[in-house]
């Protein structure tokens, strides 16, 4: 299993490089970014948040529809309107917020075989994406939100890591 990374750590907040090639070392990380990513029952999990600075993300909203996927270098190539919903992360655990994001979008990158792909979508699906391609841009959700939430939510991060510490 990879190690989460969680706020704080460094990495979170570089700029993920592109990944310049798709091969069975690149297949074997994003297996174990989707056993890591079931296992800490989340439903999205970018490459920054187990310490490697790459474009690439996995995710499965379970909705029963949508796919379980694996994107390389994603693009948000169209968005439109907006819309707010709750979301937290596997770097954040313990915290909430409701962010605004695009309701629709149109992402384009390659999938495991180095194939293009493009994903229309909406809701969960689009939030999901979004917050992923943020994790690749160093971005996290609390940042998204307005100051008095996100230091609130800073300051219960710094109680929760107390307890944390304290077990
Ligand atoms: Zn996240």
């Amino acid at each position: 299993m990879l190690e989460i990374r969680l706020l704080g750590d460094p990495v979170l907040r570089q700029l993920a490089v592109e990944v310049d090639e798709i091969d069975d070392h690149l297949r074997r990380f994003a297996e174990e970014m989707f056993e890591t990513m079931y296992s800490a029952e989340g439903i999205g999990l970018a490459a920054p948040q187990v310490g490697v600075s790459r474009r690439l993300f996995v995710m499965d909203i379970q909705d029963g529809e949508a796919e379980p996927r694996a994107v390389v270098n994603p693009v948000i190539v169209e968005r439109s309107g907006s819309e707010r919903g709750e979301e937290g992360c596997l770097s954040l655990p313990g915290l909430v917020g409701a962010v605004e994001r695009s309701a629709q979008i149109v992402m384009e990158g390659l999938d495991l075989d180095g194939n293009p792909l493009r994903i229309e979508a909406s809701d969960l699906l689009a939030r999901c994406i979004l917050h992923e391609i943020d994790h690749l841009d160093g971005i996290l959700f609390i940042d998204r939100l307005s100051p008095i939430k996100r230091r609130m939510l800073l300051s219960k991060w710094k109680k929760l890591q107390k307890e944390e510490r304290r077990r």
